[in-house]
Parts: structure tokens; sequence; C-alpha cells
């Protein structure tokens, strides 16, 4: 299949490259020349967004940083919805609100253009392996289509409901995570300040009622499993900052239907004081260090 392919970013970039892999044809976008220079080389061919929109391809994806991106990108002057054929379908895969999700659908729809939310989960490594979990918001018969697409770039592709439910799912998951990794950083910070070793604690709680996967496949704790961020600095993994974002989506979406998320929120604020500091490129699991006493680093 002809498709367009527009943010090829870290996450963009390996998901275009595993549809590529997969014999599709990609016309592609990024503000970043040598983003696009690097998809040309693995065979793709590079194209502005409006001559993606006036083309003929029959799918748009989309991957980029945020919603006021995706607005730009589909509802600009010169954006998608201005020139795109009715009929081509859109599938927009970065992480934004599901408000703003539900605005840009309904206005694909209204042009005649049948639109998914799928953010994703999974990381760059689960970008370049192909094996995203795909959170998918929109019509049956729109995923219907999709699916075959999207498990090019992933292994569970999950219809999560109507439009925007695939954010709301995404917004959902990330809050439970940033929530987890700090009861997990702080559970482990107060068992070693009182005398236990890291790795012990982590086996009573990995088989006990504390297990989660912030315990057990990605522990803070440094020396605790050999492939975790912790064990390299907090290099790599999931950004602070990322994690940042996630949380901020979670608490404003809250706010939109007065619903209690009080210990989002203080995730929230945690992960805020951790930017500030200047701590927002380390891996999420860092967070552990605003416990830690200075003679246990
Ligand atoms: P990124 O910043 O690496 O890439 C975004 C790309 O979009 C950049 O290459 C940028 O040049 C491009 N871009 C921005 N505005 C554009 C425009 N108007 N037209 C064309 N290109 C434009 O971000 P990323 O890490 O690839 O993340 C993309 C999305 O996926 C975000 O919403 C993020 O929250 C989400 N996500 C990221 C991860 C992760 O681990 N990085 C995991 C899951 C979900």
């Amino acid at each position: 299949m002809h498709i367009g392919f527009i943010g090829l970013g870290n996450m963009g970039a390996p998901m275009a490259r595993n549809l590529l892999k997969a014999g599709h044809q990609l016309s592609v976008f990024d503000l970043s020349e040598a983003a696009v220079g690097s998809l040309v080389e693995a065979g793709a061919t590079a194209h502005s967004p409006a001559e993606i929109a006036t083309g003929d391809a029959e799918l748009i994806i989309t991957m980029l940083p945020a919603a006021a991106h995706v607005k730009a990108v589909y509802l600009g002057d010169d954006g998608l919805l201005a020139r795109v054929r009715p009929g081509v379908r859109l599938i927009d895969c970065s992480t934004i609100d599901p408000h703003s999700a539900r605005e840009v659908a309904e206005a694909a729809r209204a042009h005649g253009n049948p639109m998914l939310d799928a953010p994703v989960s999974g990381g760059t490594g689960g970008a370049a392996a192909g094996t995203l979990t795909f959170m998918v918001g929109g019509a049956t018969e729109d995923f219907a289509f999709a699916q075959p697409i999207l498990a090019a770039m992933g292994k569970n592709i999950v219809h999560c409901g109507a439009a925007g439910n695939g954010q709301v799912a995404k917004v959902a998951n990330n809050m439970l995570l940033g929530i987890s990794m700090i009861g997990v950083a702080e559970a482990m910070s107060l068992g070693v300040a009182l005398g236990m070793d890291a790795k012990t604690l982590a086996g009573v709680i990995n088989t006990s009622s504390g297990r989660c996967w912030s315990s057990d496949t990605y522990n803070p704790f440094p020396g605790v499993i050999e492939t975790a961020p912790a064990a390299r600095g907090y290099s790599g993994g999931f950004g602070s900052d990322l994690m940042l974002k996630d949380l901020g989506l979670a608490t404003e979406a809250a706010k939109q239907v007065r619903q209690p998320v009080i210990l989002g929120a203080l995730a929230q604020q945690l992960y805020q004081a951790f930017s500030a500091q200047g701590h927002g490129g380390l891996d999420f699991s860092a967070i552990i260090n605003q416990y830690r006493k200075g003679d246990d680093l």
C-alpha cells in the first residue's frame, strides 16, 4: 500500500522503517532534513505535506510530539485536511489528550476522511523491534482496515472503542505507571534505609502482593535488574520529561470530566520538581533519587 508518514523522530523513524520492511511504499516528511534523508536511504520517497496530501497515498500516518503539532499538521490553514482527498484514511499515533484527538477526528470525519487515534506503548526499543502496543480509538470498520498495517509495527493492536479512546487508554496506563514507579521507589528506599539488601527486598516484593512491572521488570534501585536503566545511570529508556508530559495529559483530561486523580496529580508534581532540578532527560525510574540518602547513592 502507498502510505504517507509524517513525523520521523525517535519513534516515527523506526516505525516507518518497519512499514518499508513489510513491503509498503512510503512518502515521508519531517521538519528535520536529516530524519527524512535517513528514511530515503532506507527506500522511502521525500515529499512535502501538501504533496503527501494530494498524492495517491491511501493512508497517512502521523507521529508528532504533542497536540499543538497534531492540530497544526491536520487543521492548519495549509494542513492535511485542507488538501487531502476525501476517503484517504488517517491515523495519528502521537500521544495527545483525548479531547484534542476527538476534535481532530471529528474534523476529519466531516471532511470525509476516516481517522483513528493509535498511540503506542513500548518505547523506542519496541518501535525498532516492531513489538509496540497500539491503543486504537475509532470506528470498528476503520480499525479492521488499519489492523494489518499496524501489525507491521506492533505486536498488540487493541481496539479501545470510539475516537479518542486510544488516548484514554494511554493516559490511564501511563498515569498508573508513573504512580507505581514512585511507589516502588519509595518502598525500595525505605527497605534499604531500614537495613535490607535491595536485591533481596525486590525478590520478596516480586513474589508478594507489592509486585508490579515497575518492581519486577524495571526496578529503579541500582543493581537489582541488570537490564534496567537503573543499571546504567538512568540513561536511555523512557525520559522523565515524557512521563511528565503524559501525567500532564492525564491530569488535564481528568479536569475536563471532574474526575479526581489525587495520586496522578501528586506524581505529576514530583516529576515536575524532578524536571525543574534539571533531570528531565534521565529515565523516569531515576525519580528514586528524590528518596535516596547521599550515603547510599
Ligand atoms: P520526537 O521528538 O523524537 O519526534 C517527533 C518528530 O516530529 C521530530 O522528528 C520532529 O521534527 C517532527 N515534527 C514536529 N513538528 C512537525 C511538523 N509540523 N511536521 C512534520 N514533522 C514534525 O518524538 P518521539 O519520541 O518520536 O515521540 C513521538 C510521539 O510518541 C510523542 O507524542 C510521544 O509522547 C510518543 N511516545 C514516545 C515514546 C518514546 O519512548 N519516545 C513512547 C511512546 C509514545
